[in-house]
């Protein structure tokens, strides 16, 4: 058979370049799973909490079709987010959440704003969906070219959807108030990730202190904003795949329709349901990630080939200053440290390194110096 029955655009579309499977790369570097330093892919190094892990073995319902609804997991939610249950909907990760709002929203050829350099997802999904991705570059510094924006609507009459994310993937910047109340005025749907907002906090004299996310709350104010969350970093279940958002009342229906019935299955209810329940283990492990993310972002700054940006999620973007960056990866991936390695417009030269524990800040500051000399 030939391509002639693909969608022109499939065919033409890149691949989107997966990450090498852990197991994989263990065997590769000749170490054990838990002998790697794991510091590329933002996840929690604490794991699950738990209760979610004792929860996964006291399941008795696994022969079982899950809640399409997911009502369980959505009150609980609605209980953590302060939000109405029936504005709230949950995914196989924020992914799948992304990917059904386009599903949704777009006809082929309409506008989806992005504003690179961020997350993978949103020129993928997008492209799968027969969007036309219009980039909107953010500024040196990471923050929003807001008139860019505001011109790139003006300019797409088909301008249907505008990702935003804060703290954006991967420099961990996050977007002023007064400019996400400016882009909501705009005729456009904002999705705003907030897959790391659980890491938005900042150190003061009296220690880590909360800052209100309240952005969850502003769906019920604006009826072209919805908001994502994820279970993947904070709680550690990257690997089974639960994200929620809040959406707008129009919007719910539709994604309603469209989603694929089962599509949180019953490990990853159980897991998300009892994470929620054991908040105590949660806001420990947030204060020792922002508190470890402080002292990573000081040493990291004594290394003299490294400038780190300030990031207020749970990883930390460094630009590579007379070396070469993708060298710097794999010299850290033969010593067992993994740390994610970027070179695209925005992004020349960087390396993203999530926030582990402290062990492993001390084993990645170590071998940073090493190659120093
Ligand atoms: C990790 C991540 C997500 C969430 O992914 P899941 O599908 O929930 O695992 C969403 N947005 C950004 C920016 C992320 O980095």
């Amino acid at each position: 058979m030939t391509n002639k029955f693909v969608r022109p655009d499939i065919a033409e579309m890149e691949a989107y370049v997966p990450i090498v499977p852990f197991e994989v790369l263990s065997a590769r570097l000749g170490r054990a799973p838990e002998a790697i330093v794991k510091l590329d892919a933002n996840e929690n190094p604490y794991g699950p909490s738990p209760k979610a892990l004792e929860a996964l073995r006291n399941g008795r319902f696994f022969h079982i079709y899950p809640d399409p609804e997911s009502n369980q997991l959505r009150e609980a939610l609605s209980q953590y987010v302060h939000m109405p249950k029936e504005r709230l909907l949950t995914g196989m990760g924020a992914d799948e959440l992304i990917d059904l709002v386009l599903r949704v929203v777009l006809s082929p050829g309409d506008v989806v704003i992005d504003c690179p350099p961020s997350f993978g997802m949103y020129p993928f999904s997008t492209a799968v969906n027969s969007g036309q991705y219009v980039p909107v570059r953010r500024k040196d510094d990471f923050s929003l070219d807001v008139e860019g924006i505001e011109t790139a609507v003006a300019n797409h009459p088909t301008a249907k959807i505008l990702f935003l994310c804060s703290p954006n993937n991967p420099d961990g910047s996050t977007i002023p108030n007064a400019d996400l109340r400016r882009l909501l005025q705009l005729p456009v749907l904002v999705v705003l990730d907030e897959a790391y907002a659980d890491f938005d906090l900042g150190i003061n004299h009296l220690g880590i202190n909360a800052q209100a996310k309240e952005h969850m709350a502003w769906t019920l104010e604006y009826d072209n904003l919805a908001v994502l969350r994820t279970f993947s970093k904070l709680a550690g279940l990257a690997g089974l795949r639960v994200g929620y958002g809040a959406f707008p009342e129009w919007l719910l229906p539709h994604l309603w329709k469209i989603k694929q019935p089962y599509n949180i299955n019953v490990a990853a209810s159980l897991a998300a349901l009892a994470s929620l329940e054991d908040q105590a283990w949660l806001q420990e492990k947030v204060q020792l990630l922002v508190a470890e993310r402080e002292r990573l972002f000081a040493e990291l700054g004594t290394i003299s080939y490294l400038n780190p940006f300030p990031s207020r999620s749970n990883f930390i973007l460094c630009r590579v200053v007379g070396r070469d960056a993708q060298m710097l990866k794999q010299k850290l991936e033969q010593a067992g440290i993994l740390v994610r390695y970027f070179n695209k417009p925005g992004l020349d030269n960087c390396i993203r390194i999530s926030v582990g524990r402290p062990e492993e800040t001390s084993k990645l500051v170590l071998a940073l110096k090493f190659l120093e000399t």
